[in-house]
């Protein structure tokens, strides 16, 4: 992130703007609806400001001679649109004096950019892309126009002429902020947004009188939970909504090493992040620690995140912590994650299930060689059984031994797929004799192992020539 997005008060001072035609009135426009007072530079000398208000004219100054001449004292920022080729001498003008300055089009002469605006008054949503692409920004704009209430500027303005006196009322901060979310997510916030606004004001009246409030709120709030979070398979695009609610509401985040830092980011900006998972060669703090660390965190008040990779109840351990949370009596909630057998299918067209042909999924662990010594095999001898080993990278050999010594055909379709759903996916598909051979392939882990006639089905296979492949469907058709 080169451009940091701020908001400037252009009531401060005027703005300098060199410029003509149609980009320059668009700056100007922009600038008034700001506020703002404006020295404008027409370099093709046609001050014509039809269509603008008579207010926005008096705030425009209309300026003769050398823009690079200007008199800087007392701007506070310099804008260059349609202004030709003074963009880059205006820009050096500008960093000389320390003025912040925009270049159209010029992100490399500009210390400053425009960004694509949603204004819903109170509420504005800047939207940048480095000066990238102004389009993509527009595009983003008008997705979180559609998605953003029409009067969540009411909602903001309601809320800031409320500030002082519920600050006054409830001095401390984290009540403050659950009294502020209550009235947002309730029934009060749901009356601004319907352009009920009396009736708004009437019943926050009542609320925050102290004799109403203070036993329920004060009392009532001061407990904390657990949220155990599935995180998916590593696109944060993939988390669930209310994942991703949760990672916003939360005071602490407690994650394992499988989350990636993007997903992270998505918690909210002041919530402490702790890995509490195994690190590759490094043991982690333990089952037991965690649990006792979740416990002390809610039992003091937090609002605590348990973010798994993929989902909590997927070889996650999310079994173990939920017993002793109950055990602790301490509230908890559990919001599904798209597990990486899930993701996987996905990613490379792999239907794990498909008609006739593979009629059961199995999902099983072999971290280590022992563990696959340790699977019972011959309840997966059914060929129409697609089979998924989680953690099973190690122990691919022994998982080849098991297979076969229940009867599995060598030539069965095998997938192993790594890093499913980020930008370094890989998959490498060849048939079960061939499975050991296929991880040595794989560029590390996290990685699956899926074993099954669907594997036939996947792009990777599609895309594959091996001659066993062809083989094997030959054989099947005899
Ligand atoms: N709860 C998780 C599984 C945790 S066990 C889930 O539901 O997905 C850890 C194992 O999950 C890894 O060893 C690997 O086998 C698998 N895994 C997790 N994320 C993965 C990914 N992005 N790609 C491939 N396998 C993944």
């Amino acid at each position: 992130m080169r451009f940091l997005p701020v908001f400037l008060d252009l009531q401060a001072g005027p703005v300098l703007l060199i410029g003509a035609g149609d980009p320059a009135r668009a700056k100007l426009r922009l600038l008034a609806a700001a506020g703002a007072r404006a020295r404008w530079y027409a370099t093709d000398g046609d001050h014509d400001l039809d269509g603008f208000s008579a207010d926005d004219v008096a705030r425009i100054e209309r300026l003769e001679g050398d823009p690079l001449a200007a008199d800087l004292t007392g701007l506070i920022a310099i804008v260059c649109a349609g202004a030709d080729d003074i963009g880059p001498a205006m820009s050096a003008r500008a960093r000389a004096a320390g003025l912040p300055v925009n270049v159209m089009d010029d992100p490399s002469h500009s210390t400053f950019i425009f960004p694509a605006i949603v204004d819903r008054g109170d509420v504005v949503v800047a939207v940048g892309t480095g000066g990238a692409s102004p389009v993509v920004a527009r595009r983003v704009r008008e997705m979180i126009e559609a998605v953003l209430p029409a009067r969540i500027g009411d909602l903001a303005g309601f809320i800031g002429r409320w500030r002082k006196a519920i600050h006054a009322r409830i001095p401390e901060f984290s009540l403050r902020r659950r009294f502020w979310e209550n009235v947002v997510d309730g029934p009060i916030g749901a009356l601004v947004l319907a352009g009920r606004k009396d009736e708004a004001e009437a019943a926050l009246n009542v609320i925050c009188d102290p004799s109403a409030f203070a036993g329920a709120l004060l009392s009532g709030q001061a407990e904390g939970r657990v949220t155990l979070v599935g995180a998916g398979p590593g696109d944060p695009d993939l988390l669930t909504v209310k994942a991703l609610h949760a990672l916003q509401d939360a005071d602490i985040v407690f994650h394992d090493e499988l989350v990636s830092p993007e997903i992270l980011d998505r918690a909210r900006r002041d919530a402490a992040r702790i890995p509490v998972g195994r690190r590759v060669g490094k043991p982690g703090i333990g089952q037991h620690a965690i649990n006792a660390l979740m416990i002390r965190a809610a039992k003091s008040g937090q609002r605590v995140v348990r973010l798994k990779g993929g989902d909590p109840f997927v070889f996650g351990r999310g079994g173990e912590e939920v017993e002793a949370l109950r055990k602790a009596g301490v509230a908890y909630s559990v919001i599904p994650g798209i597990t990486a057998a899930l993701a996987a299918g996905a990613q490379f067209e792999v239907p794990l299930t498909f008609r006739n042909e593979a009629l059961r999924i199995t999902c099983l662990t072999a971290h280590q060689a022992k563990d696959a010594e340790a699977v019972d095999w011959s309840v997966l001898t059914d060929e129409k059984m697609t089979v998924v080993v989680y953690m099973g990278m190690t122990a691919a050999t022994a998982v080849r031994a098991g297979l076969l010594a229940a009867g599995r055909s060598p030539q069965t379709p095998v997938g192993v797929v790594a890093r499913v759903t980020r930008p370094d996916a890989q998959a490498e598909v060849g048939t079960l004799s061939q499975l050991p051979d296929l991880v040595e392939k794989i560029d590390g882990g996290p990685a699956l192992l899926i074993i099954g006639d669907v594997v036939a089905h996947s792009a990777p296979w599609r895309q594959s020539d091996l001659a066993q492949l062809v083989s094997y469907f030959q054989e099947a058709a005899e």
